[in-house]
């Protein structure tokens, strides 16, 4: 069976020294047989999180797919590795919007992420308009089709893949568990159209979007949601502490 697999995503926020203090506060609590817990971190904080982890996993928050070269700014995915993390976040919806990320850029990371044997966790998800629309399966089946081209099947089925609405991202509007269980089922489908049955079962789907403690319950009782990214509430050590203790 799937294993759940809960991880903040602090974007850009936390310090060295407010990392490490939350990873003394925290990694102890997330001891646990029955899920996994963890955060991504901005870069400058990973190694500080990679030396306070013993349970919680540590993922970045983006890379690049080329491994040097003239990028600005940039860090390839042998940095990534070289600092110790096990998991990238690609695809953010902050990134597609404000960073150029396309489906085609967070194919190419996904593809030299798994080279490396670090797990994407891939985000997708439809805007406010596409919703009101009604073109959300559309948009989560395209985002999927072409981020997940041309992979292996047991590389798509070790990958995580959370389905992140914009309208509920940092709104505090969270989708109903009705609507996010049957999101994440449709991401589930097409991983099976694209990649088969085993895949599709071996998956695991998070829901983000305004996940705080008084709603992941809910949702982790979703047949289809094995787990959740979760923005303002990953940030102080108290409410994702209580986050951890509701779902081991
Ligand atoms: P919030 O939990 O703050 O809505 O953010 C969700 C998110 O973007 C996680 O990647």
């Amino acid at each position: 069976m799937r294993k759940p697999i809960i991880v903040g995503n602090w974007k850009m926020n936390k310090t060295m020294k407010e990392t490490k203090e939350f990873m003394e506060a925290v990694d102890g609590v997330a001891a646990s047989d029955n899920a996994t817990y963890g955060i991504g971190a901005p870069y400058t904080a990973l190694a500080t999180a990679v030396a306070g982890a013993k349970n919680l996993i540590v993922a970045a928050e983006n890379c690049h797919f080329e491994d040097t070269g003239a990028f600005t700014g940039e860090v390839s995915v042998p940095m990534l590795q070289e600092v110790g993390v096990t998991h990238c976040i690609i695809g953010h919806s902050e990134r597609r919007q404000m960073f150029g990320d396309t489906d085609e850029t967070v194919n190419k990371k996904a593809k030299r992420l798994i080279d490396a044997g670090i797990t994407p966790i891939l985000c997708i998800g439809e805007t406010e308009a596409q919703y009101d629309a009604g073109e959300t399966e559309k948009v989560i089946r395209e985002q999927l089709s072409g981020s997940l081209a041309n992979l292996c099947p047991k590389c798509v089925g070790n990958m995580v893949i959370a389905y992140e609405p914009i309208w509920a991202i940092g709104t505090g509007k969270s989708a109903t568990k009705e609507d996010a269980q049957n999101c994440c089922a449709i991401v589930r489908d097409q991983v099976r159209v694209m990649y088969g049955d085993e895949a599709a079962e071996n998956v695991r789907v998070q829901y983000g979007g305004s996940v705080k403690p008084n709603n992941i319950v809910e949702y982790m009782a979703c047949p289809d949601i094995d787990g959740a990214l979760i923005g303002g509430a990953s940030l102080k050590a108290d409410s994702f502490i209580e986050i951890i203790e509701k779902t081991k």
